[in-house]
């Protein structure tokens, strides 16, 4: 199927916005543009082979016979110039057919008539303002354009193109549009993250009743979240941005994983399962925006690669970096959608990584702060004094033997206790158990011991 079908199919399939699909990449519309292109370009002589050898051979000074230049200004101005011989007229040293030479020539004869052309003249050749390497000083007016090349006077003249500007400016207005969609989409997802944000902060406040708090449910969800990495891979194999069909197979998984442990059926709050289908709506949301992003980026790779093969300009090259950096090209909304998801839904649920004494790995219960900072759990920092091993085991500073009662960190207790509670009982239970055994023996029974 022919891309520009394949193309619509996309859009009307996934049934985009009308606001969506006028930011599309017209691409039919510059399909007809670039045949206007070809067309311009035959009437000159130049053909895509021509064109490929002026633009490919060099003068002794390293100047290339033919130029195309895109530059950004306040509009995108497309330039193609060809050096010719001031006295006769021909473009230099190209195998030229008969029809490239007379329209070289012919526009070299109006050009040195006329010296720099008006810019409404009939042949907008303009003088370049290129400094070339080998100027001839003796030529005031047209010095900065001229060239010495193995004795011969060259100037350097402009093909009067118009269909390349529209097209140009086709596209240049298309990514300005995709910008502002971008911009509006971004918007829109950052409002309903921080609406999402306040309702799970009310639906995971830490309460003394556990019927009044989802906070268990969604620790549990959002760790799930964290390790299906959804849009941006952490791993050193797959490092970095995921395309949007990667995305949607590990959206897929940790849905997956949440209906296979039944935790949207689990939630005490009526409300947490509103929250938890706004959370996956988001998320798929960003999906298709990527998709779309995706499809649109590949118009763009494609319309100029069909520009090359039929003109030889190079603009795959050349196009990208004249108008640099702009919404369609670069993932920067995927990356603040993200950040602004980490930052506002996961992190408003404290994970137990976070809080974990680095010798057991298990929730640093209770915590103890040396001086050097670092956090263990008590049971731990016990033992490594029992062990009369002085240095901290992060940092090797000598502040373990000094370490009493005064260093548990009473706030960062509560904030455990209150965030933490089952783990925290579990982890006191432990370290009861452990002390029972290493007083009584192996066959010490805890009053409690049911975890065991
Ligand atoms: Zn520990
Ligand atoms: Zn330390």
């Amino acid at each position: 199927m022919k891309f520009g079908h394949e193309f619509q199919e996309f859009l009307n399939r996934e049934e985009y916005s009308e606001s969506w699909r006028k930011a599309a990449v017209p691409y039919s519309q510059l399909k007809k543009c670039l045949k206007s292109i070809q067309r311009e370009l035959r009437e000159l002589g130049l053909d895509p082979e021509t064109l490929h050898q002026l633009l490919a051979t060099q003068t002794s000074s390293s100047e290339p016979f033919a130029k195309y230049k895109i530059e950004e200004t306040t509009s995108l101005r497309p330039k193609l110039t060809v050096l010719v011989d001031i006295e006769d007229g021909v473009a230099v040293d190209a195998s030229l057919s008969p029809a490239s030479r007379a329209v070289l020539r012919s526009l070299a004869a109006r050009r040195s008539s006329t010296g720099t052309a008006p810019p409404d003249s009939a042949i907008p050749a303009r003088q370049t303002s290129d400094a070339l390497p080998d100027q001839v000083p003796a030529a005031p007016r047209d010095s900065a354009a001229l060239v010495k090349s193995s004795d011969r006077r060259l100037d350097r003249i402009e093909v009067p193109l118009s269909f390349d500007g529209e097209f140009f400016d086709l596209l240049r207005r298309d990514f300005d549009n995709m910008d502002e969609l971008q911009k509006d989409q971004e918007g829109a997802m950052s409002n309903d993250i921080a609406a999402l944000g306040g309702m799970l902060s009310e639906l995971t406040k830490p309460s003394s009743l556990l019927s009044k708090s989802d906070l268990t449910r969604w620790r549990e969800i959002f760790e799930l979240y964290v390790d299906a990495q959804v849009f941006f891979a952490t791993q050193e194999r797959d490092h970095g941005a995921r395309d949007s069909e990667k995305a949607l197979e590990r959206l897929v998984w940790f849905q997956n994983q949440i209906e296979k442990r039944g935790l949207r059926d689990k939630f005490k709050l009526p409300q947490s399962q509103e929250a938890y289908d706004k959370f996956l709506i988001l998320n798929r949301d960003l999906v298709r925006y990527l998709k779309f992003q995706e499809y649109n980026r590949v118009a763009v790779q494609k319309i100029l690669k069909k520009f090359d093969k039929r003109t030889a300009l190079g603009v795959s090259r050349t196009f990208p970096k004249a108008i640099q950096a702009r919404g369609i090209m670069t993932e920067s909304m995927a990356k603040n959608v993200c950040a602004e998801m980490s930052q506002q839904l996961v992190s408003t649920v404290p994970r137990i990584d976070d809080y974990t004494c680095p010798v057991c790995l298990s929730l640093a219960w209770l915590p103890v702060r040396l001086k050097c900072r670092h956090v263990f759990c008590v049971r731990c920092v016990i033992k490594l004094q029992r062990e009369r091993k002085r240095h901290c085991p992060l940092c090797r500073e000598d502040v373990v033997m000094q370490a009493d009662l005064d260093n548990l960190d009473h706030d960062l207790t509560k904030f455990l206790e209150k965030y933490f509670r089952k783990e925290a009982k579990e982890k006191q239970t432990a370290n009861e158990i452990e002390r029972g055994i290493e007083l009584f023996g192996p066959n010490y029974k805890h009053n409690s011991c049911v975890l065991m």
